[in-house]
């Protein structure tokens, strides 16, 4: 292929995996280089799993400010574009239908709070359907979102990465010492004694991003927002057929094939605020599980404007693909293919900047 490019992605989550899919996919030649000793170990091991175009608005920006609007608009329309690139990922892998399910839903703590929140969702062009149901809402005013989607997001994202390995992608595997280095404006890697050069580099390295961006000088502004997950056997009770958000305490209930999920909370200290919150709102789910299986605590890696950076730094060659907050699995393959047309077709997109 006439110019096929040597790109380097840094980070094997979600996002750096479908950058690195669409990016060969397009002819180039691609290396993934990941600090741990293998994929999908960041804040995309173990989320909420819904694909939630609805839940664009900001977690950190006020409201109640024109940012935040702007925010939305620019995180809903790659949303919406990402459920449809990612519907042609899936088919490809095999993870079509059965792997990824419809409609979400979201609680309210009364029926007149629910029904304002619809209206707020309405004025925005989100469509919500107002019910109550005694399983899948746990007897609570929900609003359900029918455009929304769901899955095991690192069931999908090892399924790329082995898709990825059996096409050639090179993948470098516990490169814990990687340095980014600047010469004459633009950028290069060392690892161990190697310097390894690129035409491109991206990093997709999650909440760390910033930290690598500081060795070249360069300022990115994320905050690492901290959540859990509580993983269970799934119990043998009746249970919820898609997941649940409460709309109070940014976390969610999901049940996969195999497992029970609880999830979420915004920077708590720790695990025990959710147990807590969901013994509240779904007493007869909690006492039927056994102890957990899992504990797991991860970094969302959410950029201070509301939105995902997705752009070529000051240095020439050197991306950033990453803040994608709570949103990561909602948009890593709309975002992949928003980095892949800028590379590869020289697009060029104000809104994904990096702004203070
Ligand atoms: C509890 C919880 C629930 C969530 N629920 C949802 C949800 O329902 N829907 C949704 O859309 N999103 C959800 N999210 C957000 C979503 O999971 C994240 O936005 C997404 O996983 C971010 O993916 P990423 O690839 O950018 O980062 P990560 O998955 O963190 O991947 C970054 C990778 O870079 C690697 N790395 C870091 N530093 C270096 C370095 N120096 N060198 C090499 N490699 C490096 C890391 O090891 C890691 O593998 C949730 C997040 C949490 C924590």
């Amino acid at each position: 292929m006439q110019n096929s490019l040597n790109i380097i992605i840094i980070g094997a989550g979600l996002v750096g995996l479908s950058s690195a899919d669409l990016l060969a996919l397009a002819g180039h030649r691609v290396t993934v280089i990941e600090s741990q000793h293998g994929p999908v170990y960041g804040a995309s091991y173990s989320n909420s799993g819904m694909l939630h175009p609805s839940q664009s608005w900001p977690w950190l920006v006020d409201k109640k400010k024109g940012d935040a609007s702007t925010a939305f608009k620019a995180v809903h329309q790659l949303a919406l574009r990402s459920s449809v690139v990612q519907k042609g990922v899936s088919a490809r892998l095999g993870f079509g239908n059965q792997k990824i399910k419809s409609g979400c839903y979201k609680i309210y703590g009364d029926l007149v709070s629910a029904h304002d929140a619809m209206n707020d969702y309405k004025s925005n062009s989100i469509e919500s359907i107002q019910v109550t149901h005694e399983t899948d809402t746990l007897g609570h005013p929900a609003l359900y979102f029918e455009g929304d989607k769901w899955g095991n997001a690192r069931e999908y994202a090892l399924n790329l990465e082995a898709d990825l390995q059996r096409r050639g992608i090179n993948f470098i595997y516990n490169a814990r010492s990687l340095r980014l280095k600047e010469k004459n404006m633009r950028v290069s890697l060392q690892l161990n004694e190697c310097i390894i050069d690129a035409d491109h580099v991206i990093i997709a390295a999650g909440a760390s991003s910033s930290d690598l961006m500081r060795q070249v000088d360069l300022e990115l502004p994320i905050k690492p927002v901290s959540g859990y997950a509580i993983n269970y056997e799934r119990p043998k009770t009746r249970l919820p057929n898609a997941p649940i958000m409460d709309s109070a305490s940014h976390s969610a209930i999901t049940v996969f094939d195999d497992q029970l999920r609880i999830s979420g909370t915004c920077d708590e200290i720790s695990e025990v605020v959710l147990l807590e919150r969901w013994s509240e709102l779904a007493p007869d789910i909690i006492n039927s599980l056994k102890p957990a299986k899992e504990i797991w605590s991860g970094l969302r890696p959410m950029s201070l404007s509301g939105k995902p950076y997705i752009c070529e730094t000051s240095l020439s060659g050197l991306w950033v693909n990453t803040g994608h907050g709570h949103m990561g699995w909602t948009l890593c393959a709309g975002s992949a293919e928003l980095i892949n047309e800028m590379i590869t077709k020289g697009k060029f997109d104000s809104r994904f900047q990096i702004t203070k």
